[in-house]
């Protein structure tokens, strides 16, 4: 059985138990992080909890300990599972009041961790590529909180497994904005990556961030801004990014193949390139 981390405590996963009351539950109260974990080794984690108290801040948690204890929490969680690879979820939430939807006078936030061992070098969609669906994005204004408000995205997942695709992309003022739960880009035919520009419109993507600077080191050329469906329907290849999956290649968009249906040469280069980057600084 697994171990989990709840409010300063590691214990069994059927004792690992949070308030009714709990504004996480209650409200969607609260912000996460999803850590990747390859060789046992936690994947740019500094820039994790960096982002997370960056969204606790927005949201005005204060957190329960200092983010400075968090690693060691993490790794003394990922060796009690003897995680090798896999996710590390991480939550914090503004804790347990009755239930209220001002901040509570005396806010006990509560943090919880666990582990979910999975494959996320040598999946079979790094070779397939993937198909996703757009949709509309009615997620709210700040999206670049991480926080765990995820109907839309929840919505979005399902009805791309409704449609028997992988993944959904969400357009908006007719441009994407995000995937489902994975920053997307695309690959003009003269080789310019194109992912959208940073905001309150998306998710700061920690994986985004260390591909970008990838993809400069090699030379190539980046814009940031918004891309419409068409073109990205006409793109030479797509991708997206995200800490669990890393770098992935979108095949097909809307039914309409990209890249010929096969996963594009940039798109495989920034793969092996965040793979040796994050087998090196891996910690
Ligand atoms: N956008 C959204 C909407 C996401 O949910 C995620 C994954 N959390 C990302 C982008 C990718 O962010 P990261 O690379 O930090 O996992």
């Amino acid at each position: 059985m697994r171990t989990f981390y709840v409010s300063g405590a590691f214990v069994p996963e059927d004792q690992a138990q949070v308030s009714v009351l709990d504004r996480g539950f209650l409200f969607g109260d609260a912000v996460y992080e999803v850590s990747t974990v390859i060789g046992g080794k936690l994947v740019d984690n500094a820039a994790h909890l960096a982002r997370l108290e960056r969204s606790l801040s927005e949201l005005r948690i204060a957190p329960p300990l200092p983010l400075s204890d968090i690693p060691a929490l993490q790794k003394e969680l990922i060796a009690r599972n003897n995680l090798k690879e896999g996710v590390l979820y991480l939550q914090i939430s503004r804790g347990s009041a009755d239930r209220d939807f001002g901040f509570p006078a005396d806010p006990k936030p509560v943090l919880v961790m666990f582990t979910q061992a999975r494959p996320v070098l040598d999946v079979p969609a790094v070779k397939t590529g993937i198909s996703v669906i757009s949709l509309e994005d009615w997620r709210w204004k700040r999206r670049d909180i991480k926080s765990v408000n995820l109907l839309a995205p929840v919505l979005a997942k399902q009805a791309a497994k409704d449609a028997g695709v992988a993944d959904a992309w969400m357009v908006e003022d007719g441009v994407v904005t995000d995937g489902s739960s994975n920053n997307a880009y695309i690959v003009t035919v003269d080789g310019t990556i194109v992912t959208r520009n940073l905001g309150n419109h998306i998710l700061a993507g920690i994986t985004r961030k260390a591909v970008l600077a990838l993809a400069e080191e090699e030379g190539l050329t980046i814009e940031e801004r918004g891309f419409t469906l068409d073109e990205a329907y006409a793109a030479a290849e797509a991708f997206v990014t995200s800490a669990s999956t890393f770098v992935l290649p979108v095949v097909e968009i809307d039914g309409k193949a990209v890249s010929q249906g096969v996963p594009g040469p940039i798109t495989q280069k920034l793969r092996q390139h965040y793979i040796a980057f994050a087998e090196a600084t891996a910690d």
